[in-house]
């Protein structure tokens, strides 16, 4: 289960004021292997909240790394930070030519 931020994470003023709620949502990134896609699957509330103390948008719930991040799909050795989608676009168009 998530817990609840009782401060800032980046102040640690407990002034955080919650203003959206999409509901509980399946974990982003987290794809169910084939063998577990009849199984219910785990839900956690999509809930943000602003810092009044020092303006920060964060999630008003904070969900155990070891849970997140168990079986995260995003993987950042296949994204090129090096090059803006611009630069790889004129690359590409280049290249054509
Ligand atoms: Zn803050």
């Amino acid at each position: 289960m998530p817990k609840k931020a009782l401060s800032c994470h980046i102040c640690q003023s407990k002034k955080l004021h919650k203003f959206l709620s999409l509901g509980p949502i399946p974990l982003a990134n987290s794809f169910l292997p084939p063998a577990q896609l009849s199984a219910t699957e785990p839900y956690y509330p999509l809930d943000v909240c602003f810092c009044s103390n020092c303006g920060l948008v964060q999630l008003a719930q904070v969900i155990a790394p070891e849970i997140m991040f168990k079986d995260y799909a995003y993987l950042t050795g296949h994204i090129r930070a090096d090059e803006s989608p611009l630069r790889r676009a004129c690359r590409e168009c280049y290249s054509e030519v």
